[in-house]
């Protein structure tokens, strides 16, 4: 990627493979492999590369840039990525972050919350995460998992999720618990079979929305945000099902005052967010700047 410090990256090429599921050795060398690709690609020589940004699924430490566990990778735990990546590199500073915290600074930099210090991102997809930006910074927490919303419980008896508790606005909205609760591949096919009357696919969308209803209410209460970001797959897909219901929330049970104060919108980067906001807060970090404070 290219562009100034302030503006937003330019995607001059890109590389993407499967991530290997068989340990972290072969998810090295697949990131090396599809940077050098990408670089290759768009003809830049890695000694031009001033450093490289990268977004994980957490928890993690971004200081020392060690990812803690990856529940989807086998053996992935403890794994000190950004060394490991950088001398696959020859040697170029990395820089890892959570990809929802990721996603935070490049829709709080370039996207949809720009310029905005108060906000919560939202993402809804495949599962369902978040990060805080509070007086304009990351809210990281005492182990930096805060702004895990997805575990959020909303229900005192609900569904089991896959963090090992119960009634978390994942297991309801997650597209993975959905679809599983269906009993289909997909949690489009949920969404279809909801739309043709489908009365069981009706009634779990109708549980989702009322997990992000009560989403909506608690961030508001809570955090009191000016604005709240709502992106990933299923959020794109139906908003209706999914922000609409935040906004209800927000405006018929939450705090009046916070209620006014606070607009819940699309994100604006789309699929693009985890490698926009990874060039952003690699090159902040180079800069020794706070990630937000552009
Ligand atoms: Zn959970």
């Amino acid at each position: 990627m290219v562009g100034s410090q302030d503006e937003r990256p330019r995607i001059v090429a890109d590389s993407t493979r499967p991530t290997p599921t068989t340990g972290a050795d072969d998810v090295i060398a697949a990131l090396v492999a599809s940077t050098r690709a990408a670089l290759d690609q768009a003809r830049r020589p890695l000694r031009d590369v001033v450093a490289v940004g990268c977004s994980a699924p957490g928890p993690l430490d971004h200081e020392r840039g060690i990812v803690h566990v990856a529940p989807n990778i086998h053996g992935f735990e403890n794994v000190p990525l950004a060394a490991r990546l950088s001398s696959g590199l020859d040697g170029v500073p990395v820089f890892v972050d959570r990809d929802t915290v990721i996603a935070a600074i490049g829709e709080g930099t370039v996207g949809a919350a720009r310029g905005v210090r108060d906000f919560v991102y939202v993402t809804v997809s495949t599962g369902v995460g978040g990060a805080i930006v509070a007086d304009g910074r990351i809210v990281r927490g005492a182990t930096n998992t805060a702004g895990e919303i997805g575990h959020w419980p909303v229900a005192l008896d609900g569904p089991r999720c896959g963090c090992g508790s119960f009634g978390c606005v994942e297991a309801f909205a997650g597209g993975r618990n959905l679809a599983e609760r269906y009993g289909s591949r997909d949690a489009g096919d949920v969404f279809r079979a909801a739309d043709a009357n489908d009365a069981r696919a009706r009634a779990l969308v109708g549980e989702l929305e009322s997990a992000m209803e009560a989403l909506g209410v608690g961030l508001v209460n809570v955090l009191n945000p000016s604005l709240i970001v709502v992106g990933g797959g299923i959020a794109e897909h139906e908003p209706t099902h999914v922000l609409e219901p935040m906004r209800r929330g927000a405006r018929e049970r939450a705090f009046a005052v916070a209620s006014k104060a606070v607009r819940i919108v699309p994100a604006a980067l789309g699929a693009d967010v985890g490698m926009i906001g990874a060039v952003v807060a690699a090159r902040q970090r180079v800069a020794g700047r706070d990630p937000l404070a552009v």
